[in-house]
């Protein structure tokens, strides 16, 4: 009897737990967990919130039922507000749309064609470009795999009208050294700049001028295999996950940076979602880039000063872009990354998304919570405003955070290093500029290496030479272009030699100025250090 009953409610569970997923797809568990408690009518038979009238084809939170249109009004208003309250992108500019092939990234595409399909008043008024970054090389893709993954997208990117560059990754090894030098932006404009540009454009183009397909790359560009393998090496070469992930972010954003820049786009569009946002948060904040997160996590991004990174989607939901996606059709392409077929402990970056994806089940507000913090830090470090190339990370682009407080996790990791490694006192004189160690400076076994010129050249990347401790000063060599969190990633890789050119003759260019800097220090009336 109590048997049967208990047969007969599992059953019934089922069913509901069917109808639940049927119209929610992935729902978390909080939502039923919630209607089982009250064993109410499923939500399923619950109105729209909206308009009151329709069914409700999806459930964002408890509470927040929408019906099909409401929801697809709401997805796109965010969109568009999202645009409108930034005042980054002006009508008229180039925009390149960075699309990974997932959902997030596919998801943004076809906002931005619902966008400019809209009627005048709400239509979006800027050039959307596409680029694609193929990462097959170095994600275990075979070129065959490769060939299939571009073609697919390919067909998603024709489809659209747009302009659309697929890039290798292959093509980093080519970047010029320009990439890791903050450009000069090209005029800054206010604010009030931005109704101008409105009525200028359209006075200038009543129609729609889009669509210039002169540039199809229909077909994906030759990638020598040594350069594959260069790369594979590269990436092989850092010894952990975590500085794995790292490292092809940099390069990533390298590239797309350059693309914009040939190509002539002033804006870039990320597709970073608020859960990825909020992931990323916690995971700068791990990797020792405190610094840099308002830059990391924010609507917009001008590290470079030229180019600017913006992040339309940060305010979108992992589980709405689902809804939305699975609702409204919009393709998006499984592209493997670093993370396929690992552990969940396997890197930091991997650990922190699957700590942040397990407390949301239980916890709904969690994602929101700490991406909420992430718009609160955009005012306490802006970006400063110096032009000077010396003061930006040779690989992150952002300001150096190593040479400020006494009290950051650079100095207290810097002063452990030093504790434990007296007996490799590998500094280089350019070290001296920044607050370093008085100590280790006059503790240096002068005669203990083979005394390279008496250390005049062994700020120079290239003379690593057959030293005592070769790996050392090689490593040690790039630390003053580095912020805190790059430096820790460099410190995983076997060796330095195996970054690109650019990266490393930009190293060496920096080197030689600041030597000559300290050179004619005691000339300049006004010396960077004293000043501030
Ligand atoms: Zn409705
Ligand atoms: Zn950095």
């Amino acid at each position: 009897m109590q048997c049967n009953d208990h047969h007969l409610f599992t059953k019934t569970i089922f069913v509901y737990e069917q109808q639940i997923t049927y119209f929610t797809m992935c729902q978390v568990d909080e939502d039923y967990h919630d209607g089982l408690d009250r064993a109410e009518v499923p939500s399923v038979f619950k109105k729209c919130v909206k308009c009151k009238e329709a069914s409700a084809a999806v459930v964002i939170r408890a509470g927040d039922t929408f019906c099909r249109d409401c929801f697809k009004e709401y997805f796109i208003h965010k969109f568009r507000a999202m645009l409108g309250k930034n005042r980054i992108i002006f009508p008229g500019d180039k925009v390149l749309l960075a699309v990974s092939g997932g959902s997030s990234s596919c998801s943004m595409l076809s906002q931005v064609q619902e966008g400019l399909s809209q009627n005048a008043h709400k239509k979006l008024r800027f050039l959307p470009g596409i680029v694609y970054i193929d990462e097959g090389g170095v994600v275990g893709q075979s070129v065959d795999e490769r060939v299939r993954t571009v073609a697919e997208l390919q067909a998603v990117f024709r489809a659209t009208g747009f302009p659309f560059y697929v890039v290798p990754l292959e093509q980093v090894l080519d970047l010029p050294s320009s990439v890791v030098v903050m450009a000069p932006s090209s005029s800054e404009q206010p604010a009030s700049a931005y109704k101008e540009a409105v009525d200028q454009f359209l006075k200038s183009n009543s129609g729609s001028c889009l669509n210039p397909k002169d540039q199809d790359p229909t077909s994906l560009p030759v990638v020598p295999e040594a350069h594959t393998q260069f790369l594979q090496q590269l990436i092989v070469s850092a010894k952990t996950l975590t500085a794995r992930h790292d490292l092809l972010n940099t390069l990533r954003q390298h590239l797309l940076v350059h693309t914009a820049r040939t190509e002539g786009y002033r804006k870039v569009m990320l597709g970073d979602n608020c859960t990825r946002l909020a992931i990323k948060l916690l995971t700068s904040i791990s990797l020792g880039r405190g610094a840099q997160l308002a830059q990391d996590t924010g609507f917009s991004d001008s590290r470079y000063g030229d180019i600017i990174l913006v992040r339309p989607m940060r305010d979108y939901s992992a589980k709405e872009i689902a809804y939305y996606n699975h609702l409204f059709n919009v393709v998006s392409v499984f592209i493997p990354s670093l993370d396929t077929k690992t552990t969940e402990k396997a890197s930091i970056q991997r650990l922190t998304e699957s700590f942040v994806t397990k407390l949301q089940v239980d916890f709904p507000s969690t994602v929101s919570t700490i991406y909420r913090t992430s718009e609160k830090l955009q005012t306490a470090c802006g970006s400063s405003s110096t032009d000077d190339s010396s003061d930006r990370c040779l690989l992150c682009v952002c300001t150096l955070d190593t040479s400020g407080e006494n009290s950051s996790s650079f100095q207290a990791t810097l002063t452990s290093e030093q504790l434990s490694q007296t007996k490799y006192p590998a500094r280089t004189k350019t070290d001296r500029l920044h607050p370093a160690p008085v100590e280790l400076e006059s503790s240096v076994p002068s005669g203990s290496c083979c005394s390279s010129g008496g250390g005049e050249d062994c700020g120079e990347v290239e003379s690593g030479e057959g030293c005592c401790s070769s790996k050392e000063p090689e490593k040690t060599n790039l630390k003053t272009l580095l912020c805190y969190s790059c430096h820790l990633t460099i410190k995983d890789m076997s060796s330095v030699e195996h970054l690109p050119q650019y990266i490393l003759l930009e190293a060496q260019r920096r080197k030689r100025r600041s030597k000559m800097r300290e050179e004619i220090s005691e000339f300049l009336l006004d010396d960077g250090e004293g000043g501030n």
